[in-house]
């Protein structure tokens, strides 16, 4: 890979730091996140933030908008998730992440969002990018899934030249000849990203696998790989998940991802 070209975002040499309220991305902490793939009803967002939170979990993730392949499929509750995640939240007062479809979003999610998330299919929403980066709220911005690793930060840059610095980078899998699994994690991207970028970066295995039975491993490897953290999809009973259940953490999954990273962490240096 050039490394040549320079971004912005890359021009310090200290690492940049980025906190969700008191949860800090960047630091010796590594952070999870962990939730539904949406916010389905009140009794599943409720149940899973409550189990991931007394398990370790710092950051509760769910889809207020999904942005679906297909426009059959189930969109996401929109203002019922809003309402519920916020009541959630609220009651747990831990920081939670949902992800910003369009603009005209920002307003109505900013008072109970710590962090917008960018999807994969909208890291080339330049529009969007621009106006995130008129706010100060962090915004995680996942990776295109046929997106460059160059590409990708230069999509950072767009938040950051409009004047928000709070990014964090989440690398979810790229499309490849592969089909044994939904996508491929480029966990090359972890260390790529650690040398031509100051910005923190996470993993999402959930998305990268496709497979629950491979999402703990490769959670593992992200942190030996040096991540910041990762964003795990949750719930207490995938078959009857309306998004992406095929790749959901069980509870009990959960449970036995947080018991490996406490024995892992300490190797290191990271504590959850
Ligand atoms: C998600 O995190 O719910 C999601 C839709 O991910 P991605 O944009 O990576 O597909
Ligand atoms: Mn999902």
């Amino acid at each position: 890979m050039e490394s040549t070209q320079r971004f912005a975002v890359t021009s310090k040499s200290e690492r940049s730091l980025v906190s969700l309220d008191r949860i800090t991305f960047g630091g010796p902490r590594f952070v999870v996140i962990a939730g539904p793939c949406s916010v389905e009803s009140h009794s599943v967002f409720a149940e899973t933030s409550a189990f991931v939170v007394e398990h370790g979990a710092s950051v509760l993730r769910g889809g207020v908008f999904k942005m679906r392949t297909d426009p059959s499929s189930f969109q996401g509750l929109g203002a019922e998730a809003a309402q519920i995640a916020k009541q959630v939240k609220s009651k747990l007062g831990v920081p939670f992440v949902t992800e910003v479809t369009d603009p005209r979003q920002i307003a109505d999610l900013a008072p109970f969002v710590d962090a917008f998330q960018v999807g994969s299919r909208n890291m080339h929403n330049y529009y969007l990018l621009k106006e995130l980066g008129q706010h100060d709220k962090p915004v995680i911005l996942k990776r295109g899934f046929a997106g460059l690793i160059k590409e990708w930060l230069l999509s950072a840059e767009y938040i950051s030249q409009a004047g928000n610095k709070n990014i964090i980078l989440c690398e979810r899998g790229i499309r490849t000849f592969e089909t044994e699994t939904r996508n491929t994690l480029d966990l090359n991207a972890v260390p790529a990203v650690k040398s031509l970028s100051s910005l923190p970066i996470i993993v999402d295995p959930s998305h990268g696998t496709g497979r629950r039975d491979f999402v703990v491993p490769m959670a593992l490897a992200a942190a030996a790989a040096g991540a910041d953290g990762i964003m795990v999809e949750v719930h207490p009973d995938p078959s009857k998940a309306l998004s992406d259940g095929f790749q959901a953490l069980t509870f009990d999954d959960f449970r036995e991802l947080m018991e490996k990273l406490k024995l892992l962490l300490p190797v290191l240096g990271r504590t959850l």
